[in-house]
């Protein structure tokens, strides 16, 4: 699992690769191998305020820029990133550990930056004659300097989700990397500089949430902040937003996410994909399906079948294209993951797993756990584990199953699997759910359809559809007709 010499990624502010201002870094290790793997420049606080300085500086000309202008920067950098995507995958890996072979997010963000840069058509306002005497229309401006404060567990994906629309309407950027998974996007700050971009469009900066991620949310400068992350941290930056100056803030936040499985279901398909939601990133998924509710006539075979299947996945060195389940992100997450899985032994029935590998593997890795039984009360089912971690219950009715699974703060994603279509429409209709899927889960998104938060798991929605109208204000506009 040998990773090469340690990596000095930069930061890119005002069109410059540069390191921190103050030459401060911070480490990222392997956490398959706990070898370093790089390090990576801390944005000071003069950083993060140059970055700021440089997107507004440069706002004006890009806003007023003919919309091609933009759009071809933004075909530029989806095809470096297509080009690259083997590279990306590998910093990933050595970074927070996503297998190579579970990374397509260099291809997804570029599809992202080939689709906002054909989008610009669509930046309308509306016009009317329904005030006598007057025309009115709204127009659809860019907010100014934008940032963008992304996770680790797919940060590549956020960047083109985030950067794409929030570029091609004008808008200038800040975004910054988590301080786990910087790697791949650091390289990408490299491919945003030979893409064109003018100086000071799009700034990349590295560091932790203090200060950089505080001072962005906090900036006056900032007048729109989109946030996908922890609701924890997704709270704090509503605070200094609301302290400052209300800027427009877009938040994706964390879930907890049910799937119901009726007795009436698609037995093999709910095993496998519902087993499958929860191993993807080995647990580290916004909409992972942690919580199984199984109606009880079939929950024996259902739970045999399932535990079979997670406790077969291939862990290993991220880096090899046979390894479906790499370690988890940091030292950090692997030890919250465990005080959850050790806390959850004394509330449900272990089934299968419950411990954590790192004295045979060196690396995070923590085997599949399936506990049974928990009451609902319990923390492990009211707080993200965000690790190989499922519990699956048990249900009789379907008000019974509805109502256990919206007994949570969380809201993004839920699951249902009936073969009735009164039965399936029902559930969808009653589930505090941003999303719904019917015989399907998560991580699985209609490529148009919004992503986004019931309750505490975000404000706002994203997506093809959506996503340009997050980075957009709406001025009206009412001009009176002289009668001659
Ligand atoms: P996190 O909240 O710890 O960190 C996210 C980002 O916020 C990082 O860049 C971090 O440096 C920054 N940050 C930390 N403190 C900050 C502060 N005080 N001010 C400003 N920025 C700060 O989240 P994470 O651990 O990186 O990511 C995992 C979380 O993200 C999970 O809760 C997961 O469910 C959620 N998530 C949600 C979605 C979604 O679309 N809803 C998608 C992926 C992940």
């Amino acid at each position: 699992m040998a990773t090469n010499t340690p990596l000095t990624p930069c930061m890119l502010i005002n069109g410059e690769l540069v390191e921190a201002s103050d030459k401060k870094t911070f480490t990222v290790y392997n956490p398959a191998t706990r070898e370093l793997s790089a390090s990576v420049p801390e944005a000071s606080a003069d950083d993060t305020n140059a970055a700021i300085a440089a997107a507004k500086a440069a706002f004006p000309a890009w806003s007023a820029a003919d919309p091609t202008k933009r759009a071809a920067c933004l075909k530029k950098l989806a095809t470096l990133m297509r080009e690259n995507n083997d590279e990306l995958a590998r910093l990933e890996a050595i970074s927070m550990g996503l297998p190579v072979s579970h990374f397509y997010y260099g291809r997804n963000a570029a599809s992202f930056f080939d689709h906002f840069a054909e989008a610009w058509p669509y930046i309308q306002g509306q016009s009317s004659v329904n005030t006598p005497g007057h025309v009115t229309m709204t127009l659809r401006q860019p907010y100014g300097v934008v940032a963008l404060i992304i996770p680790w567990n797919a940060p590549v994906h956020f960047l083109g989700s985030k950067a794409g629309p929030a570029l091609i309407t004008g808008n200038t950027v800040v975004l910054k990397s988590s301080e786990k998974a910087p790697l791949a996007v650091a390289r990408i700050a490299e491919l945003v500089v030979e893409a064109g971009f003018p100086p000071g469009v799009f700034n990349i900066i590295s560091g932790h949430g203090i200060p950089s991620g505080q001072i962005l949310s906090r900036h006056i400068d900032v007048r729109a902040l989109s946030f996908t992350g922890s609701s924890r941290t997704g709270k704090l930056i509503q605070e200094e937003a609301a302290r400052t100056n209300l800027k427009k803030v877009i938040l994706e936040l964390g879930g907890k996410s049910p799937a119901i499985v009726f007795d009436d279901a698609n037995l093999a398909k709910a095993v496998e994909q519902t087993q499958a939601s929860i191993q993807a990133n080995s647990g580290q998924v916004c909409m992972a399906n942690s919580r199984v509710y199984v109606q009880k006539g079939i929950a024996p075979q259902f739970i045999e079948a399932f535990t079979k299947r997670f406790a077969a996945v291939r862990a290993g060195d991220p880096l090899l294209k046979e390894t479906n389940h790499g370690p988890q992100a940091d030292e950090v997450q692997y030890k919250n993951v465990l005080s959850y899985v050790e806390e959850g032994k004394s509330t449900g029935s272990l089934a299968i797993g419950g411990k954590g590998k790192l004295e045979s593997t060196n690396g995070f890795f923590v085997e599949p756990t399936v506990f049974l039984e928990t009451p609902e009360s319990a923390r492990i089912m009211k707080e993200e584990v965000f690790g190989p971690v499922v519990n699956i219950n048990t249900f009789e009715t379907e008000e019974e199953a509805i109502a256990k699974a919206n007994d949570t703060e969380f809201g993004l994603y839920a699951s249902v699997y009936t073969r009735s279509i009164n039965r399936a429409l029902r559930v969808a209709k009653a589930l505090e759910s941003g999303y719904v899927a019917v015989n399907c889960t998560s991580p699985l998104t209609g490529r148009d359809l919004p992503f986004g938060g019931y309750k505490g798991s975000g404000q706002g929605r994203e997506g093809l559809l959506y996503s340009m109208g997050n980075f957009l204000e709406t001025k009206s506009v009412i001009i009176q007709i002289d009668e001659e």
